[in-house]
Order: structure tokens, then C-alpha cells, then sequence
């Protein structure tokens, strides 16, 4: 398999001329687990305001590449974490809030733990409204359905408002009739967005930029509207 980690990518960039900046330029990097590379020699540039999506078969290296990328994206980065990473004991609103703990001090994160604030709650309201949750805002976490306790997960990552989003399979257990809504969401909260999404119909209908991931390698990273067929087929053949 050819690896070509630039081709394709040129069309989808944003139109604002030459400079812009790259939020990650990553060459020939390889991460390993017990000395077995789950990703070998990626290289890849992402530039500020894209939208790329990662598609590739189970154990292609995507999460393992959303990882590296989140490293890389220090306090700028938010992660949607595949098993959303919550605190089952804690309400919607405090999950949500988990976004900024590192913003405020020690001692007011404390007294919003036995008392939200009233700034936070109006700001953490609309993300919760968009996100079909306003009536879950005091309900523990554990409560509710995972397709609920997916959507407060990237509630947290949206509140955080930094300027880079990864997601791993963020909506994968989210109603289909709302998934849209809430991809469109996360495109619109940060400035760089890059997911992982298994869904490749709904890859194709909400991203510009496909980068395509098998054995660790970069097979294709292409505009959406380039995506074929015959491609996807080969990317998701089976094993032999
Ligand atoms: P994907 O997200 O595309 O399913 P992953 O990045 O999860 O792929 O996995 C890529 C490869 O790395 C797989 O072979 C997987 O088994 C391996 N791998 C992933 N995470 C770990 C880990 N924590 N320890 C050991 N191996 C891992």
C-alpha cells in the first residue's frame, strides 16, 4: 500500500492564502506498545480551522493517532474520549464544568462541587440545550443512557472552548437523527476539529477532509468528495 500522507489534502484546506498555520505537522512518527507499532511512519499536516475526519478499519492505529494528537495539543486540546471518561457519581452540569477545571482555582472548582455558580450554569445552559440535555442539568451521570452520557461527554469538550476538538467515535452511540446535529456542533466549537468515526456515510456528509487509516498507515487522505467506492471497499476488505 502506497502511503502518501499529503495527497488530496490541498483542496479541502480553508481559502485564506499561503500562511496558514500548521496546528500539527507530524513526520514519519511512530508509536509502538510493547514494541509493536500500532502506527508506523505517519506523516501528516493539519492546518488551523480544518475538519478531518479519520476512518480506517478496528485497530487501523485512529485512536492511537487521536492520542498523539492530543499530546501534542497541550491546554488547546479537547479530547472525546472513545469510553467518554466521565464521573458516573457526579450530575450533568459538573461533568460539563470537568471542562474548565484547570481555568479556575482549586478553591472556587471546590465550592462549585456544593454550589454551582450562576455565571457557569448560563454558560454551560446553551451547550446543554444544543445538545437536547437542558433537562437533565442535575442528574447524575450514572443515571443516564449512554447515548446521554455520550452527549454530556462532548458537552465537556465544547465547554472547554479551546481551539483544537479530537473526538474518538463521538457520536457512535448517539440516536442517527441527532447524531448530525451534534457533529455539526462539535465542527462548530473549535477551531481545528479531527474525530474518529466508524460511521463512514456520516464521515462523508459532515467532513471535507478524509484521512483513511489500515495497519497503522496512512492509505488515503482525500476530500470527501473523492471518496469512492472501490476505496472504502479496499480500506475495509477483510483480512488475507
Ligand atoms: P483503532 O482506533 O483504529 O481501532 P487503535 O489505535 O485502538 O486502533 O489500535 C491500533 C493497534 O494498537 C491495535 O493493534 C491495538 O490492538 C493496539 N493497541 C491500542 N492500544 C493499545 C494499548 N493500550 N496497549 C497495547 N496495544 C494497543
Amino acid at each position: 500500500m502506497t502511503v502518501d500522507p499529503t495527497a488530496g489534502g490541498e483542496a479541502n484546506r480553508p481559502a485564506s492564502g499561503a500562511n496558514v498555520r500548521a496546528v500539527f505537522e507530524l513526520r514519519n512518527v511512530t508509536v509502538a506498545y510493547d514494541e509493536v507499532p500500532a502506527i508506523e511512519r505517519v506523516s501528516l499536516r493539519i492546518e488551523e480551522g480544518e475538519k478531518v475526519v479519520l476512518i480506517g478499519p478496528s485497530g487501523a492505529g485512529k485512536s492511537t493517532l487521536l492520542r498523539h494528537l492530543y499530546e501534542l495539543s497541550g491546554e488547546q486540546g479537547a479530547l472525546i474520549h472513545q469510553d467518554y471518561s466521565l464521573i458516573p457519581q457526579l450530575s450533568v452540569f459538573h461533568n460539563v464544568y470537568a471542562g474548565r477545571l484547570d481555568q479556575h482555582t482549586a478553591w472556587r472548582n471546590f465550592r462549585t462541587l456544593l454550589r454551582p455558580d450562576l455565571r457557569d450554569m448560563h454558560t454551560v445552559q446553551p451547550i446543554l440545550e444544543a445538545l437536547d440535555l437542558q433537562d437533565k442539568t442535575h442528574e447524575r451521570v450514572q443515571a443516564l443512557s449512554g447515548g446521554q452520557q455520550q452527549r454530556v461527554a462532548v458537552g465537556r469538550a465544547v465547554y472547554r472552548d479551546g481551539q483544537i476538538l479530537l473526538g474518538d467515535e463521538p457520536v457512535s452511540a448517539i440516536d442517527p437523527h441527532q447524531a448530525g446535529r451534534v457533529l455539526e456542533l462539535i465542527k462548530g466549537s473549535a477551531a481545528t476539529v479531527v474525530l474518529a468515526m466508524h460511521d463512514v456515510q456520516l464521515a462523508l456528509e459532515h467532513f471535507s477532509r478524509v484521512v483513511a487509516l489500515r495497519d497503522g498507515q496512512i492509505t488515503f487522505d482525500l476530500p470527501a468528495a473523492q471518496v469512492d467506492r472501490n476505496m472504502l471497499s479496499h480500506l475495509y476488505r477483510a483480512e488475507g
